[in-house]
């Protein structure tokens, strides 16, 4: 089938129009509207419950939406198949999700190999795992067990894993909410770093002021419509 294209294809990479998301006879999403340029970090701040995961999820095409539209790039993703959902999201899309969504019975190394071997095939390279679970401080953890992780080393594994494949596209759920000040402040550094230097683009939830100054710009979501700062 033909599809749609975006007004500015080569500029953005997220748009969202005129998005509405409900579940039951709650009203998530009421009209958002979201633009996110290539190579720009957003930070997206709202009140617990006001849709900001909804959101993330619905970009990350794990969720539809009822009503409007998401493009991808210059692709509108809204009438994709599950299968082509699935493959978009492995080319393109590093997700750390708010409760990091481990495997808890695998290693560390094991979990974030995921998006290699789901990407490239069963071979690929044990020296780029290496190399991120050091960016992350955790080079000497690579073969413990999820579960023997506390809190802050788990969100690192999941930061490792979304970044591993390195994805055009990051996109954050509150990435440093578990972890200490200092250790927090390396690891937005590193996913600035993705941004500057390799031109991705980041769409990161957080709670905090300080944390959502990381970013370029700030959309907050209120009332199921995103005010873009
Ligand atoms: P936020 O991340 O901003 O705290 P969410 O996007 O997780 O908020 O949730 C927005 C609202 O939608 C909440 O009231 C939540 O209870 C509801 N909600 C989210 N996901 C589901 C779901 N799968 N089923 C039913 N209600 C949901
Ligand atoms: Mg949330």
């Amino acid at each position: 089938p033909e599809r749609k294209k975006a007004l500015h294809p080569t500029a953005l990479s997220i748009q969202l129009t005129n998005v509405h998301k409900r579940y039951g006879r709650q009203y998530v999403l009421r009209g958002a509207n979201l633009r996110v340029s290539r190579g720009e970090f957003l930070s997206l701040m709202g009140e617990s419950g006001s849709g900001k995961s909804t959101l993330l999820n619905l970009v990350a095409g794990i969720d539809r939406p009822d009503d409007g539209q998401i493009f991808l790039f210059d692709q509108d993703i809204t009438d994709f198949t599950d299968d082509e959902l699935t493959h978009l999201r492995r080319r393109k899309i590093g997700f750390i999700f708010q409760f990091f969504n481990l495997l808890p019975n695998l290693q560390v190394f094991e979990n974030v190999s995921i998006p290699l071997m789901l990407r490239y095939g069963i071979t690929a390279g044990p020296e780029r795992v290496r190399s991120v679970l050091d960016q992350v401080g955790l080079a000497d953890k690579a073969h413990h067990m999820i579960h023997e992780l506390s809190g802050g080393e788990q969100q690192r594994v999941a930061i490792a894993r979304a970044l591993v494949a390195e994805p055009e596209i990051i996109i954050a759920d509150e990435p440093t909410g578990s972890l200490d000040r200092r250790t927090g402040d390396r690891i937005l550094e590193l996913i600035r770093s993705q941004v500057h230097a390799a031109g991705r683009t980041v769409l990161m939830v957080t709670h905090s002021e300080r944390i959502a100054a990381t970013g370029d710009r700030v959309a907050r979501i209120r009332d199921g419509q995103v005010q873009d700062a």
